[in-house]
């Protein structure tokens, strides 16, 4: 059926790989087609057809406000008016720095990046540089942007035994990604072992959201954090996703637990592309110009970014972390209901695994690493997610994405969720 997003669809698909600009968009394995979005506001986002939804995607995260905040609004429009890239010293990163500097304990220096893929990049490089070691553990499940290094996965969930996710990963680069499983803390300490004196590090997202939401036990983040400190390696949090949401100092404030090298993402620049990382001096010394360890960025702490993100995170007060999951635990209180209610049942093998403002939506439940999920979960979403995007809902368009709540998902946005769901 050909309708105004079809036909732009078709246009784009002519000019850019699969039609998108970043995979998931492209609604591979959905019935429908990506729908194209005009313009944002709150908890909604309307189509170029006049469609509104309820947007639980928020650009997969950073949008802990919701789209258009006026203060965040009100800023950017200042900072317009006062150019916008000047590829030199501004004083609008040294605010931002300091805001966060100041109430983020475990550490004391922060580079900014444009993406977290970039974050990420430069962290493992420091890591290595910094121990002057070649390897890295990284844990089936995370995702940690399309860093090469990173598109590994295990092959046939063997520990060590490196496999490249992407074509035109070298060989030797996966070689040096040893990947374990998440919860196995006997895999890590044996990976150790049999590696002696060459792993630099280990990476790990705290709150694994990036292939469902595999929620990991305390004793595990703990012992990630004792095992690289009796092996002279670093302790990476890729806190992309967990930083600034589940809590300002995000998995390391929640559990108290202190990573080498922290890397940053979505929430720091509320929308506007910025990465991070972060880390104690005497590691963020190594990088340059200070150290050896490169790292340089032409738009690099662009100041409409630095500005969008310290609003932001000005509004991320104690209060508004608890009004933030109340939102977030009102709306998943509805879907489960809903869930377990529609059509006689059709989709009450769903429960929602939950977590602060993030909330996956899947036929399973105690799922903390990727062997645990249902093998057929991709196939069985499409007709909830397509039946929810006929109602004016929007989900992320793949089963292992999660959903994200924001401040703009109120009461109200919570009563008409249950109109919609209803309807
Ligand atoms: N790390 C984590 C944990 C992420 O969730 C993501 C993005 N989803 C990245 C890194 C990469 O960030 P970006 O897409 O900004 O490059």
């Amino acid at each position: 059926m050909s309708n105004l997003h079809t036909e732009i669809f078709e246009k784009s698909k002519k000019m850019v790989p699969g039609g998108v600009h970043s995979p998931v968009r492209s609604f591979k394995g959905m019935e429908s087609t990506p729908k194209f979005f005009k313009s944002a506001n709150g908890a909604y986002f309307t189509d170029i057809e006049g469609k509104d939804y309820i947007d639980f995607c928020m650009s997969f995260g950073p949008l802990v406000l919701g789209h258009q905040n006026p203060a965040v609004k009100e800023k950017l429009t200042q900072a317009l008016g006062r150019g916008w890239s000047y590829g030199a010293c501004e004083p609008y990163s040294v605010d931002l720095a300091e805001y966060l500097l100041s109430r983020l304990p475990h550490v004391d220096q922060i580079r900014f990046v444009n993406s977290g893929t970039e974050a990420v990049m430069t962290a493992l490089r420091l890591a290595r540089g910094v121990t002057k070691k070649n390897k890295i553990i990284k844990f089936n499940g995370c995702y940690h942007g399309h860093v090469d290094a990173m598109l590994i996965k295990a092959g046939s969930g063997l520990a060590g035994a490196a496999e490249s996710s992407s074509l035109g990963v070298p060989k030797g680069v996966a070689d040096d990604t040893l990947i374990l499983e998440l919860e196995d803390l006997d895999g890590v300490k044996k990976c150790f072992e049999d590696h002696k004196d060459e792993i630099a590090a280990i990476i790990v997202e705290p709150l694994p959201a990036n292939n469902g939401l595999l929620i990991q036990d305390q004793e595990f983040l703990q012992g990630l954090r004792d095992i690289t400190k009796a092996n002279d390696a670093l302790l990476i949090f890729d806190e992309v996703i967990s930083g600034f949401r589940v809590a300002f100092g995000g998995m390391a404030e929640l559990t108290g637990i202190t990573p080498d090298i922290v890397t940053y993402g979505k929430v720091i620049g509320g929308g506007l592309p910025v990465g991070a990382l972060a880390a104690k001096t005497e590691i963020m010394e190594h990088l340059a110009p200070v150290g050896g360890v490169y790292q340089a960025g032409t738009l690099s702490a662009n100041p409409l970014a630095m500005v969008g993100g310290l609003e932001t995170l000005k509004q991320m007060t104690k209060e508004n972390y608890e009004k933030l999951e109340q939102n977030t635990l009102r709306i998943v209180n509805i879907f489960k209901k809903w869930l377990a209610e529609y059509n006689d049942g059709q989709f009450s093998n769903y429960n929602i695994i939950h977590h602060s403002s993030l909330f996956w939506i899947v036929p399973g439940d105690k799922i903390k690493s990727v062997g645990n999920i249902p093998g057929n979960i991709g196939e069985d979403f499409v007709p909830l997610f397509e039946l929810l995007l006929e109602k004016g809902i929007y989900l992320s368009p793949n089963a292992y994405e999660v959903g994200f709540g924001s401040l703009a998902h109120d009461e109200d946005v919570a009563k008409d969720l249950e109109k919609r769901l209803w309807s």
